[in-house]
């Protein structure tokens, strides 16, 4: 084991050897729910908005919780419940939010290809805004508003081709990537959308990647958007809100992000210096809502040892876990009872027919068949990302609240996933 700090701590700990979530032991959760089991902190969540509440404590401001990062509705509610907007990508987006019971109101739409049925239904149910990524969107969008009555309030999302200093696939605010519009021609499009008919230009957002964990770019990112702003602003188009997207980073590995009430207590001071002080903010967190709030419970099926490699086999798999395979991402892997035999270096991997199926390289592991494991820092991107790969059906989720436990999801059965289908 290392000497890290766990990840999701103080909510996740061990206490004499034994992993707990709040109050509630993850290997008595393991075996009541059985395994693949994510296993969300209800505290963990809260403990992750306050900084966000607490830098925006005063001002006008409103957390849209970027839920693509975590759309299972237990978890939408808890966040709606503490007061947040969502920010949606789609229109099943947006049924999740209703069933979970936040307000259209509260919901901006983000996205590069919103269809005219996704635009008419969040026009009908009266969302927020619109963040609008091309051209050609804002001149659909007006349309599709004038054709039910109504006018689309909208933002341009621009792209202020700064470097997130992140992963390639998750960094979105670069110059040759499909996010936003280009900062050269964001003021030509915001005067097209004062003149479209259909819309009425309500804000400004961008969003620059992923897993960011440095204040850097975000400051880089505020002054274009602001020389933006300005710019716009004496063309004679007012921008009411300003919306900084998400992006902040979570300690996966000893990663070490500048806290949100850190950031953003520069961020606001940069506001303020520049007279943007008192403007409406928006902003769009997910993962570091919600990544370490939340862990995969998984079980040893077979150990296998090698000529080159050793493997761990586990009953989770990048249907369940898909950041290893898709990012070569890293996520901790910690035995839910610490055993006090010599470790092995294992490579985890899961059952699934693919060499890309691996959660965990060259990990040093004291572990049995039978034993289970935990795979921190899978609150997000994970169940959210979750395939039927394989036919293997998606993880049952439990969220716990002190010494109680909430199942959110139950496990889903080979039936569930052949309703849809029919035979010829
Ligand atoms: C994914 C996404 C977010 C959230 O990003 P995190 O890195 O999870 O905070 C926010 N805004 C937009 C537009 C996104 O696509």
């Amino acid at each position: 084991m290392t000497s890290l700090t766990l990840p999701g701590a103080p909510y996740f700990s061990r206490r004499e050897g034994v992993l707990f979530c709040e109050e509630l032991s993850l290997q008595a959760l393991a075996r009541q729910h059985g395994t693949p089991l994510f296993v969300y902190s209800k505290a963990a969540m809260l403990g992750a908005l306050a900084p966000y509440q607490k830098a925006f404590a005063g001002q006008d401001a409103q957390v849209h919780y970027a839920m693509k990062a975590n759309s299972s509705l237990g978890v939408l509610q808890v966040f709606a419940q503490a007061g947040c907007g969502f920010d949606i990508v789609s229109g099943g987006e947006l049924a999740r939010v209703l069933a979970a019971g936040g307000q259209a109101s509260q919901v901006i739409f983000s996205g590069v290809g919103k269809t005219r049925a996704e635009m008419r239904q969040a026009l009908d149910a009266g969302i927020a805004c619109f963040n609008v990524e091309s051209e050609a969107e804002l001149d659909v969008l007006s349309e599709v508003a004038i054709s039910c009555g109504k006018v689309a309030p909208v933002s341009i999302r621009v792209n202020p081709n700064v470097d997130p200093q992140t992963h390639p696939y998750i960094s979105t605010g670069l110059k040759g990537n499909k996010f936003g519009i280009a900062h050269e021609d964001t003021l030509r499009c915001y005067l097209h959308a004062a003149s479209l008919k259909g819309l009425k230009v309500v804000g400004i957002d961008c969003h620059i990647g992923s897993q960011i964990t440095s204040a850097g770019p975000y400051l880089d990112a505020l002054d274009k958007v602001l020389d933006l702003v300005e710019a716009i602003e004496a063309a004679g188009v007012p921008i009411h809100h300003l919306d900084f997207g998400g992006g902040l980073g979570i300690d996966y590995n000893g990663d070490t992000p500048p806290a949100a009430d850190a950031l953003w207590a520069q961020l606001l001071a940069r506001l303020d210096a520049r007279g943007f002080g008192g403007r409406r903010l928006m902003i769009e967190p997910g993962r570091s809502l919600v990544g370490n709030a939340g862990v995969c419970l998984s079980e040893v099926l077979f150990l296998k040892p090698g000529e080159q490699k050793n493997f761990c086999i586990i009953d989770a798999a990048m249907n369940d876990l898909p950041r290893p395979a898709m990012y070569q991402a890293f996520h901790r892997i910690e035995p839910l009872a610490a055993r006090a035999t010599a470790a092995t270096v294992y490579d985890v991997v899961g059952p699934v027919c693919e060499s890309g199926d691996w959660i965990g390289r060259d990990r040093s592991l004291a572990v049995q068949a039978g034993d289970h494991v935990a795979v921190m820092s899978a609150g997000a991107y994970c169940m959210s990302m979750a395939s039927n790969y394989n036919t293997r059906g998606r993880a049952a989720e439990v969220l716990v609240d002190g010494d109680k436990v909430h199942i959110i999801r139950v496990r889903e059965t080979a039936q569930d996933q052949m309703r849809a289908e029919r035979l010829v």
